[in-house]
């Protein structure tokens, strides 16, 4: 079902000093993206809960042989350095049709998701898509980058891809052109400062 958009918000990039990075219950390895993780800039922050969350459905997903999916709620700013990153605060999914190579939202889970987006009060913003691959590896297929591209183009967004039966992860983000061509840096968090933001 393809996807309407009915409002759009612009807001300016804040500043806010990044959160502490911690450690994720995945190794990090991304597969089909040329290029050394050091020298990738954008980054992406997970909230502790959503860590657990992710983790959690992830492995239930894997014994019931599907996939699984959700959005990341978050913020992004810029930090000290002029560099942007992403906090994921929430994840937040519904009703899923899944397979063991496939994934998307039933109707329902849709019309949840996009209840849920427009209850919002603060009109949150959508940092990213995650979703599994089981024993396959952490990469965006050709599917997964058309996804990207049609609903994630923006440099903030990043795909996360989770493989609970390899217990791997890798986060994309939107290099120039290419969406989910570039790696980002991904890291757990406990507490984050947020961006000071008038009105
Ligand atoms: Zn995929």
């Amino acid at each position: 079902m393809p996807v309407r958009i009915v409002r759009t918000w612009t807001r300016p990039v804040g500043r806010a000093p990044r959160p502490v990075g911690g450690p994720l219950p995945w190794e990090i390895a991304h597969h089909g993206v040329v290029g050394n993780i050091e020298e990738s800039k954008p980054r992406l922050y997970l909230a502790e809960k959503v860590v657990d969350d992710i983790d959690r459905r992830s492995r239930e997903g894997a014994i019931r042989r599907r996939e699984d999916m959700g959005l990341l709620l978050g913020d992004w700013a810029m930090d000290d350095e002029e560099d942007p990153y992403a906090v994921a605060m929430d994840l937040l999914t519904g009703s899923l049709e899944a397979s063991p190579v496939a994934v998307k939202f039933k109707l329902e889970g849709l019309m949840k998701v996009a209840h849920a987006l427009s209850d919002l009060e603060y009109p949150d913003v959508i940092v990213g898509r995650y979703h599994t691959h089981l024993d396959l590896g952490c990469f965006l297929s050709d599917k997964d980058k058309k996804t990207q591209e049609g609903g994630f183009p923006h440099t903030h967004q990043v795909a996360v891809v989770v493989d609970p039966m390899r217990r791997e992860a890798a986060a994309f983000a939107n290099g120039p052109g290419s969406p989910g061509s570039i790696w980002a840096v991904m890291e757990s968090y406990t507490e984050w400062v947020g961006v000071e933001r008038q009105g």
